[in-house]
Order: C-alpha cells, then sequence, then structure tokens
C-alpha cells in the first residue's frame, strides 16, 4: 500500500478561504472587521517568522492585525499590563502571545491574563476545562488542525481507535479531548510509556506530536492507518544545511499507512488557518453572533 498524502496546504488554504468569506459577511452586518492582536516579545528568529506569517495571514483574510512587538527585557508586570490593555480593547476580538517567553516571564501567569473570551490560542484554564467537560471553548489551533485532516480522508473517526503521542497542554492534551468528542478510544503515549511500538500498532489512527525526528518507524504501524504527523524538527545533511523531518519516518510510514500528512506541507499550515478560525469565532462570541 502506497498512501494518500494528505495535501495540508491546499486544505489550508481552503479553510482560509472559508474564513475570509464569512468575515466579509460578519464585516456586512457588523460593520467591522475582527481584530486579532500578536505579542511578541524578544527577538527569536522562529517567533519573527511566525508573527509574521500570522500578520500576512490574518490582513489576507479580511481581519485586522494589531502587532506588538517588545524588547526581551520586558518585564513580566510590562506584558501584564499591555495584556491587560487589550482585553479592554474592543477593537481586538483575539490575543494570541507568543510562545516561547523570555524566562523571567511566566507564561502561566501570561496566558492566565488572557481575557478567555478572547484567549484565540486556547491554552487558558478555562478553555481547556471547557474543552475536558465539553463546553464552548476557544481550541488550541493545531490539534484542532490535526482532526480536521484526518476527517479530510476519514469523515467518521467514530469507534476508531486512536494513539496520541505527546501530552503537552498545547498540542497532546487537546488533541486526545477533541478525538475523545469524535468518539475515537483514545490513547495518550509519553516518554514513560512502555514497549510504544506495541501501542503504537493498535492504532487505526496515529498523532505523533514529540519532536523527536523520524521517530515513529514504518514498522510500528498498522497497515491502513492514517498517520498525522505534527513534529518539526531540523536536521542536518551534508554542507552545513538541514532540512525539516516529522516525528515519523515519512517513507518508511508512507509504504504501510492508508493516508499520511507530510512535514513539511502537512499540519504545519494548518495552524494560522485555525487561528483565523479562532479569531473570527470569538468576535461572534463578543458581539453575540454566533
Ligand atoms: P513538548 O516538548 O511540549 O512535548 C513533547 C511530548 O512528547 C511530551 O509529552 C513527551 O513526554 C513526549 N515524548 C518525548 N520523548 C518521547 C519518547 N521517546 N517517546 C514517547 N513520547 C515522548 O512538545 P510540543 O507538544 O510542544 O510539540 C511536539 C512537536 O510538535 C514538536 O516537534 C513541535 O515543534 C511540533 N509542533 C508543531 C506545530 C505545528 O504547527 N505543526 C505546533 C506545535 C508544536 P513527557 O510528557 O513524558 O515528557
Amino acid at each position: 500500500m502506497t498512501a494518500q498524502i494528505i495535501d495540508g496546504k491546499a486544505i489550508a488554504e481552503q479553510v482560509r478561504a472559508d474564513v475570509a468569506r464569512e468575515v466579509a459577511a460578519f464585516v456586512a452586518t457588523r460593520g467591522r472587521a475582527p481584530g486579532l492582536a500578536v505579542v511578541l516579545v524578544g527577538e527569536d528568529p522562529a517567533s519573527q517568522v511566525y508573527v509574521r506569517n500570522k500578520a500576512k495571514q490574518t490582513t489576507a483574510a479580511g481581519m485586522r492585525s494589531f502587532e506588538h512587538r517588545l524588547p526581551a527585557t520586558t518585564s513580566e508586570g510590562e506584558v501584564l499590563s499591555l495584556v491587560q490593555r487589550l482585553n479592554g480593547d474592543d477593537a481586538v476580538d483575539g490575543i494570541l502571545v507568543q510562545l516561547p517567553l523570555p524566562a523571567h516571564i511566566r507564561e502561566a501567569s501570561v496566558i492566565a491574563a488572557i481575557d478567555p473570551g478572547k484567549d484565540v490560542d486556547g491554552f487558558h484554564p478555562v478553555n481547556a476545562g471547557r474543552l475536558a467537560t465539553g463546553g464552548p471553548a476557544l481550541v488550541p489551533c493545531t490539534p484542532v488542525g490535526c482532526v480536521i485532516l484526518a476527517k479530510s480522508v476519514r469523515a467518521d473517526l467514530k469507534g476508531l481507535d486512536a494513539v496520541v503521542i505527546g501530552r503537552s497542554n498545547i498540542v497532546g492534551k487537546p488533541l486526545a479531548q477533541l478525538l475523545l468528542k469524535e468518539d475515537c478510544t483514545v490513547t495518550i503515549a509519553h516518554s514513560r510509556t512502555r514497549d510504544l511500538p506495541a501501542v503504537v500498532a493498535r492504532a487505526d489512527l496515529v498523532m505523533a506530536a514529540v519532536g523527536r525526528p523520524e521517530m515513529v518507524r514504518g514498522s510500528w504501524i498498522k497497515p491502513g492507518a492514517i498517520v498525522i504527523d505534527v513534529g518539526i524538527n531540523r536536521v542536518p545533511i551534508a554542507d552545513g544545511k538541514s532540512r525539516l523531518v516529522g516525528d515519523v519516518a515519512f517513507e518508511e510510514a508512507r509504504a504501510v499507512a492508508s493516508a499520511i500528512t507530510p512535514v513539511p506541507g502537512g499540519v504545519g499550515p494548518m495552524t494560522i488557518a485555525c487561528l483565523l478560525r479562532n479569531t473570527l469565532a470569538a468576535a461572534r462570541q463578543r458581539l453575540g453572533a454566533a
């Protein structure tokens, strides 16, 4: 079997086009565009690229983008005051504080300061709690993207054995909650899991969010499984150059799975697309237009 390659770029483009259409309708009825504020503290080069892309795609979807770039020396108190200001700003529907923050700023304090109704990253404990208890939540973007990709090849995930590898608050745990909502039977694996290959071998749906290059081997995968690879790992190649690989050994897994996401071009593009969806959802919710 050679797996179908799930084209995250094309699916993300579709999500963005849907959001742009709905934003136009929102503007027509509400008289203003949804607004997303992104806060970047420090000079982390990867974060700068993400923030630039977020701003570009936000305006391309017809929304307003507010960028706040602060020096690495900014204190936690200053970041918290900015968040409070954005919480009270009516033009701002979504607030995203780009992680990681410099070490002297506690991420948990900053996340907890964001109005849960504007928490478009879905990291606030109120949103995590609502996701876990079935309430109306803003859900973390990457996990939502993973589920959309899986459903692009199998609309109904009900009853599937799903294995999520990784238990972070931003990917693994919310992803497991979403799969539970899809009526999957969910196993969450992590660094202390015994015999990971055997756990993965049971899965109809494998979602890898580990951060270890090509850790999941093709021989672990159940024939016909759907594989969603969240990992983004830069590995060195010849001449001092590098390339991106996922957490799954792509060529090996492709020979066994029924469908698989590539890295890059799989989950990656979905994250910002889902951020735009969340911003629109937050704007509707705030204005009572849900
Ligand atoms: P974290 O480092 O926060 O979590 C990694 C998880 O993997 C942990 O739960 C850890 O277990 C588990 N793990 C580590 N080693 C092993 C192992 N040998 N066997 C089984 N499990 C293991 O990472 P994130 O969740 O933030 O990100 C995961 C990956 O996804 C990264 O490559 C990241 O770059 C990528 N990513 C991609 C995004 C995208 O847009 N495509 C967005 C966000 C992340 P334990 O808890 O026991 O330590």
